[in-house]
C-alpha cells in the first residue's frame, strides 16, 4: 500500500515524498523553540500543533511531499526585470503590500517563492488530486491536506520523514534538490510509513555561511530571531512599522533569499525531475 502511495504522489508531480506514521510522529516530533519570538507567531506554541488529530481526527499517517519551485537554470534576474511594478505583481498573487509604495528603491528584490505561481493553491490542487486517486485505489481511505499555512509543523515532518534537514537557517534542506522547496501533505486515515533512509551525516558541518550573510544577524545556533529577519517583517508583518534598519539591510522588498543563496546545498542542488512549479 505504501508504494501506491507514493507512486501516485510522484505521479502527480512531487519532487519526492515520504509516509510517517503517526506512532512515529508521537516518538519524534519535539516542539519548536521560539525563545525571543514576537507575540504575533504565539500561533506556534499551541500545544494542538503537536497532535496531527487535531488538524484531521482519526490520522493513523501522513503523506508529506515536496517540491522544488527554484533551481539553477532559472534566471532570477531576468524573472526580476519582467516586473514592470511590484506593487501591482505581487498585489496580484494575493499578498498584502501596501507597505511597499512606500519603499523608494532603484534595484530591489524578490523572494524567488513570490516569483512563482500561487503556491498555496497549486499544491492544494496537486495534493486534492492525489487524494482522489488514493480514495479511488484505497476503500475506506480518507485524509486530510495541509500547506505551509496550516497548522503542522511541517519542516519537523518532513524531516523525521527523511526528506532532507533543518539547516542552520531553520530552512528544510533536502540534500539533493536544496532548500527552493515547497512542503506540503495529506493526513490519512490509514496506518502506514515509508521513511526515506538518511544518507548518513549529511546536515551543516562547519559551515554557517548564512549566518555570516544575513544582513541582520537574525540567524544564531540554528534558531532565527523573527525580529530581525528581513522576511518576516515583510511578509507575516505585512511590512507594518518595519524598522528603517532592517529594510534598508538589503535590495529586498518581499521576503529575503539571502540565507538561501549562499547555501552550498543550493547552489549546487540538482534539477528536480518532476515538480509542478
Ligand atoms: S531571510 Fe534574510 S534576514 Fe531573514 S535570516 Fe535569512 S538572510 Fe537573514
Ligand atoms: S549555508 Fe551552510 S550553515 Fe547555512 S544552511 Fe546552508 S549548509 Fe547550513
Amino acid at each position: 500500500m505504501e508504494k501506491l502511495i507514493i507512486e501516485k504522489a510522484l505521479s502527480n508531480g512531487a519532487t519526492d515524498c515520504a509516509i510517517i506514521s503517526v506512532k512515529t510522529i508521537l516518538e519524534k516530533l519535539t516542539p519548536p523553540i521560539l525563545d525571543g519570538y514576537p507575540q504575533k507567531l504565539s500561533y506556534l506554541s499551541n500545544p494542538k500543533r503537536m497532535n496531527i488529530n487535531s488538524f484531521f481526527n482519526g490520522a493513523k499517517s501522513i503523506l508529506i511531499c515536496i517540491y522544488q519551485y527554484w533551481n539553477n537554470e532559472k534566471n532570477y534576474e531576468n524573472k526580476l526585470s519582467n516586473i514592470s511594478d511590484p506593487y501591482e505583481f505581487l498585489k496580484s498573487k494575493g499578498y498584502r503590500v501596501e507597505f511597499i509604495k512606500s519603499i523608494n528603491k532603484k534595484k530591489y528584490r524578490i523572494s524567488r517563492y513570490a516569483l512563482v505561481d500561487e503556491y498555496h493553491k497549486k499544491i492544494m490542487e496537486n495534493l486534492e488530486k492525489t487524494l482522489d486517486d488514493l480514495k479511488l485505489e484505497i476503500k475506506g481511505l480518507d485524509g486530510k491536506i495541509f500547506v505551509d499555512s496550516s497548522p503542522v509543523f511541517e519542516k519537523k515532518l518532513a524531516a523525521i520523514a527523511g526528506l532532507g534537514f533543518q539547516g542552520r537557517n531553520t530552512l528544510l534542506i533536502n540534500p539533493e534538490y536544496g532548500s527552493y522547496i515547497f512542503i506540503g501533505g495529506i493526513a490519512l486515515s490509514i496506518d502506514a510509513e515509508y521513511i526515506i533512509p538518511q544518507l548518513g551525516e549529511i546536515k551543516c558541518g562547519e559551515c554557517n555561511l548564512c549566518e555570516r550573510m544575513c544582513p541582520t544577524a537574525a540567524l544564531k545556533d540554528y534558531k532565527l530571531l523573527p525580529s530581525k529577519c528581513i522576511s518576516f517583517w515583510t511578509t507575516h508583518n505585512n511590512g507594518n512599522d518595519i524598522p528603517p534598519e532592517i529594510i534598508n539591510s538589503s535590495s529586498y522588498i518581499f521576503g529575503c533569499d539571502i540565507c538561501q543563496e549562499f547555501c552550498p546545498y543550493n547552489t549546487k542542488a540538482k534539477k528536480a525531475e518532476r515538480t509542478i512549479f
